[in-house]
């Protein structure tokens, strides 16, 4: 039996045009927006402020703050992991048969795990796979995640500059981002530029 709420449109490694089945919509536009907020922040002290340009790289973003990351070859369902743990070194660990594009998100939204976590006296672990990424659940922390990678790789304002000055079609800006010409489009959609 299919599922009715996967969506015929998910990429290879980004997804965000599904519906969420959420109780409290408030609380989706809230998280929404302080991932957006979060990946902004994250991009201003430790990407644009070094003279860096596009694409964004997240394994760099991720050893600034201190993660190690790591490409193993994993169980072909999972994307990535990453492990939170007291006074030790976390730890991103990265599919290595997964296609770039496809690690790449998977590393910023592990990024996105580190930076909404709590409890920081016990350990944490987040394992992701092609359905946690496609953000088909209803969990707050997933919803965060996704939303932080896709704005940590396209960032809005860089975004809506390729789109709406320099007219770039969404292959072209693929190439620039380091995403699918697909994620574009859904990112267009999700900032309300189409
Ligand atoms: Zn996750």
């Amino acid at each position: 039996m299919t599922n009715p709420r996967k969506n015929p449109q998910v990429t290879p490694e980004f997804t965000q045009t599904v519906t969420l089945v959420v109780h409290d919509q408030d609380e989706l536009h809230m998280t929404v927006q302080e991932a957006e907020a979060e990946a902004a922040r994250l991009l201003d002290t430790s990407w644009w402020s070094l003279g860096r340009d596009l694409p964004i790289d997240p394994s760099y973003l991720a050893r600034q703050l201190g993660i190690a990351v790591r490409f193993e070859p994993l169980p072909l369902d999972e994307s990535g992991n990453i492990v939170i743990a007291p006074d030790v070194e976390p730890v991103i660990t990265l599919n290595a048969n997964d296609h770039p594009n496809r690690q790449r998100f998977t590393c910023a939204h592990e990024i996105g795990h580190y930076r909404r976590r709590k409890m920081e006296a016990v350990t944490q672990r987040f394992v992701d796979n092609r359905d946690t990424l496609a953000g088909l659940g209803t969990d707050v922390d997933e919803i965060f995640a996704n939303q932080f990678a896709a704005a940590l790789l396209m960032p809005a304002r860089r975004v809506q500059e390729f789109f709406q000055l320099k007219n770039l079609r969404a292959d072209e800006m693929g190439i620039l981002f380091g995403t699918s010409a697909q994620a574009i489009e859904i990112r267009l959609r999700n900032l309300r530029l189409t």
